[in-house]
């Protein structure tokens, strides 16, 4: 695995290090002692929603999260108000991931506050190509009727890397590295925190696997493709009803109807951020339902374990 802490800025790091460490060891040297003040937490941003789990998880009272992208907003599309900026110019330390605003907005942060440590929560997770629904299942999409067609023409890598227990495992690590790089002082506290959190999740593994243990049928159906992590650690097929960010066609659609019996699906998964018209249409063809799957919910843990109930349910026999 690459290092997984990315101080943007040493120096600065360095400096950054003098004024948190001061404080905190005055206030509260033991570790024993968990209930910190206000005064002597760190300030953190996050990129998304998920994140401030881990930030929390790992951090406990020592740190006070901010987060940019908050419920039911959508990473893709999302800008920052101007609220938002003011607490990054109070923010010792920000958790990117790697979603679509961050490539504009991350230089912009960074002028915001040039003392706020930029550390890459994604770091070490191998990206996978965007899934597009027909490319998948092997029928091409329209338009692209090369016998070579590949997916990743579609728009390159899938951004959503935090939806997988195996991910989360490495983003957990990421953020104890951070913490550790910005208040070394609470060591101790993070790693007893973050060893908790992987055993936690290494408990939801196993529970996403039984639940999923007597599924021969593996296919779902999404609007938005965001879970091809989980597809992929679970050896499940996610069939994605977007193709490229775009609503299919009406031949499309009628591919997925097909696919969708063919498959036996009875739902299609929508996320709250998003218009999923077509959903819709393809659950009312299919006689089944629309259902909800949040991507970027807060209490990530058990997002992961519903949305393998979920997807479980709605798998043919
Ligand atoms: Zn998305």
């Amino acid at each position: 695995m690459n290092k997984p802490f990315t101080a943007v800025k040493p120096l600065v790091l360095l400096a950054l290090m003098a004024w948190v460490v001061a404080p905190v060891l005055s206030a509260c040297q033991s570790a024993a002692a968990p209930t910190a003040d206000r005064a002597s937490q760190t300030n953190l941003t996050v990129s998304v929603l998920p994140l401030a789990y881990f930030a929390e998880r790992v951090g406990g009272d020592w740190v006070s999260v901010n987060v940019m992208v908050g419920p039911g907003e959508e990473p893709h599309t999302y800008e920052p108000t101007p609220e938002q900026m003011k607490a990054i110019s109070d923010s010792a330390a920000f958790f990117s991931i790697g979603v679509e605003y961050e490539d504009v907005w991350l230089p912009r942060l960074a002028e915001t506050n040039p003392d706020m440590v930029i550390i890459d929560a994604s770091n070490g997770i191998e990206r996978i190509p965007v899934p597009t629904a027909v490319a998948e299942v092997g029928v091409q999409p329209e338009g692209k009727e090369d016998a070579n067609y590949d997916h990743e023409e579609e728009g390159g890598l899938d951004p959503h890397v935090w939806l997988s227990p195996e991910n989360g495992k490495i983003i957990a690590e990421n953020i104890l590295n951070g913490l550790i790089g910005i208040d070394p002082g609470h060591e101790t506290a993070f790693r007893s925190n973050y060893e908790a959190l992987i055993a936690d999740i290494d408990a939801l593994d196993a529970q996403i696997r039984e639940t999923l243990a007597g599924d021969a049928n593996r296919s779902f159906m999404v609007f938005h493709p965001a879970w091809g992590y989980f597809a992929q650690q679970y050896d499940l097929q996610q069939i994605a009803v977007q193709v490229g960010g775009q609503d299919p066609s009406a031949s499309e659609l009628a591919q997925l109807v097909d696919l969708a019996r063919e498959k036996g699906i009875s739902a299609i998964f929508v996320s709250p951020a998003i218009n999923a018209a077509s959903a819709e249409a393809v659950a009312q063809e299919i006689g089944g339902s629309v259902v909800m799957v949040d991507p970027l919910a807060e209490d990530w843990l058990e997002n992961l374990n519903e949305a393998a109930t979920a997807f479980s349910k709605s798998f043919g026999e």
